[in-house]
């Protein structure tokens, strides 16, 4: 065994995470989901739903088709588009369904109606 002593570690300022490196632990930071600043408005938000669709697979089928996989995915009905959290796009993992686009959590939305998740959070000082 390998004991190191006096390295320096990267702690995230919202939740217990350590890293080696401080590039990660600044990256962490900007999509930790106990960062404040990280939560919009659809994380809490009754028009994000998480419904059903497909998107390609990746894979062709024996007869050479590209097949398809069905997937969950968050729809917003306010403004008829896929929705996906900053981690999602930080990771870059988003899906890409053929229909509707998807998009970003945006910072602020007018249609925004509380689904009292927000409230909850508040109220335990999360
Ligand atoms: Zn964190």
């Amino acid at each position: 065994m390998i004991v190191i002593e006096n390295k320096t570690l990267y702690k995230c300022e919202h939740c217990r995470k350590k890293y080696e490196v401080k590039s990660a632990c600044e990256k962490h930071e900007r999509i930790c989901s106990k960062n404040p600043a990280y939560l919009k408005p659809c994380h809490s938000c009754t028009n994000c739903k998480k419904v059903k669709t497909y998107v390609p697979s990746g894979y062709s089928d024996f007869y050479g088709n590209e097949s398809e996989r069905e997937v969950d995915i968050l729809f917003c009905d306010k403004i008829s588009t896929y929705v996906h959290s900053p981690k999602v796009a930080a990771k870059g993992n988003a899906f890409v369904p053929g229909d509707f686009s998807n998009v970003v959590f945006p910072d602020t939305c007018e249609f925004y109606t509380s689904n009292g998740t927000a409230e909850l959070l508040a109220k335990q000082n999360y």
